[in-house]
């Protein structure tokens, strides 16, 4: 194979790989991987099939996403690589995976590898491959790279479980936040055999940790991945079902991918794309409840139609409908309530719990702490600071408040 066939093959297979969300991919270069600046393979400004993830001690490394193939004989509607789609096709051999993965890594282009496939001829049959291809990486090339590999649904639960001995992360994604929903839309998918899949390979990690041995047994744990608007659940019903997913399954994460039309997609899905900003809010109101000790009715409280707010992030929301509970006393309050002060994120509450055992909290420790001090201003009082009450009146809090704008998938968050 020449490297002009390779190239092709990566910019269709990078490009594919695109769409799923499942390792948190940086920027705007994810969905225009493939479109690169003709520099050939490697090429990191060209950013071809490079994206960015996080391991489990937190480590931001970037990652070759590919898919082995795809081909799918599957026909999921909201798939732009269904077994009906008109699109260009290509498959890697197992083969040249490896290869590409191991001379991105040894120039330094990658510290990992994030692998899915379509389904060809059988799950087990793809999935056999993509276990082949991590074990010959771990254990003939001796990689020491991160790899986040996909399972496929309804392989058998020995190679589901096998991949786990060479993975740093496995996900499955549930696509759809309900059975019915999935029914519709990916008919040959089941969300009891997915859930399945995720006990046992929740079993199996907790019994690796209990035994102390492989450390390295899934270590990053399970994620999975949730596309929103494709179907009409509310965004009470897609954080119900990921409140549900972490706590039966210990997820590390459930990722959120706002639906995008598709060409041919059919007349059963919508037409327009899902909002950017409702993938955003689902992140933060998913942040919210895993690190801010809220609970799905704080976050939900008078929503509009189980709907999360879109002009406002969902903690100043529910800041907002209750102005009673403000100003928050940073020297008194406890860590519950200073948690729910917008512009305090859970580092800078560490921070101010640590301080204020020595001292009493100034404004001008707020300012060396590089607090945010325009934004929490409504809603703090410290020794030498109490905010008029003026300031807490919805006129004055718009002032403050910026009203928040849909950013363009093309355009930097800065
Ligand atoms: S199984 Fe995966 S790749 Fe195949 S059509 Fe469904 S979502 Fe797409």
């Amino acid at each position: 194979m020449n490297s002009d066939d390779l190239a092709k093959k990566l910019a269709i297979l990078a490009d594919a790989a695109k769409y799923d969300a499942s390792c948190s991919s940086g920027g705007a270069g994810k969905r225009s991987a493939g479109k690169g600046e003709g520099k050939g393979l490697g090429s990191l400004t060209g950013g071809t099939g490079i994206c960015h993830s996080f391991t489990p001690d937190g480590r931001c490394v970037s990652l070759l996403k590919i898919l082995m193939t795809n081909y799918c004989i599957y026909d999921c509607h909201y798939c732009i690589n269904r077994a009906s789609s008109n699109v260009a096709r290509a498959r890697f051999s197992e083969q040249e995976i490896i290869d590409l993965t191991m001379n991105f890594y040894r120039r330094n282009y990658i510290e990992g590898l994030f692998l899915s496939s379509g389904i060809i001829q059988t799950p087990d049959y793809t999935m056999e491959a993509i276990v082949r291809i991590a074990k010959s990486l771990r254990q003939d090339h001796h990689f020491k790279g991160y790899i986040h590999l996909k399972t496929i649904p309804n392989a058998s639960p020995a190679l589901q479980e096998e991949a786990g001995w060479y993975a740093d992360r496995l996900s499955i994604n549930v696509e759809l936040p309900t059975s019915q929903s999935l029914a519709l839309y990916a008919p040959q998918k089941n969300l009891n055999v997915i859930t399945g899949t995720m006990t046992r390979l929740d079993d199996r990690i907790s019994e690796a940790r209990a035994a102390k041995k492989p450390a390295r047994y899934i270590r990053g744990g399970q994620s999975t991945q949730m596309i929103i608007g494709a179907d009409a659940t509310s965004d009470k019903g897609i954080l119900s079902a990921s409140v549900d997913l972490y706590s039966r399954f210990k997820l590390r994460r459930v990722y959120y991918s706002a639906f995008s039309p598709i060409p041919g997609g059919g007349s059963a899905l919508p037409a327009k794309p899902a909002p950017l900003l409702r993938e955003h809010r689902l992140y933060q109101a998913d942040w919210l409840l895993r690190f801010y000790e809220f609970q799905l009715d704080d976050i939900l409280m008078g929503a509009d139609g189980d709907m999360l707010d879109l002009n406002l992030d969902p903690k100043l929301a529910w800041a907002l409908r209750n102005r009673q509970m403000f100003p928050v006393d940073l020297n008194r309050a406890d860590k519950s309530l200073l948690l729910r002060v917008p512009g305090l994120g859970a580092r800078s509450v560490q921070k101010i719990l640590s301080i204020r055992r020595y001292h009493a909290l100034r404004w001008t420790d707020l300012i060396k702490l590089r607090l945010p001090t325009q934004k929490i201003r409504p809603f703090v009082s410290v020794l030498d600071y109490s905010p008029p009450v003026r300031l807490l009146e919805k006129d004055a809090l718009e002032t403050i408040i910026q009203p928040a704008r849909q950013l363009n998938l093309f355009e930097n968050a800065s």
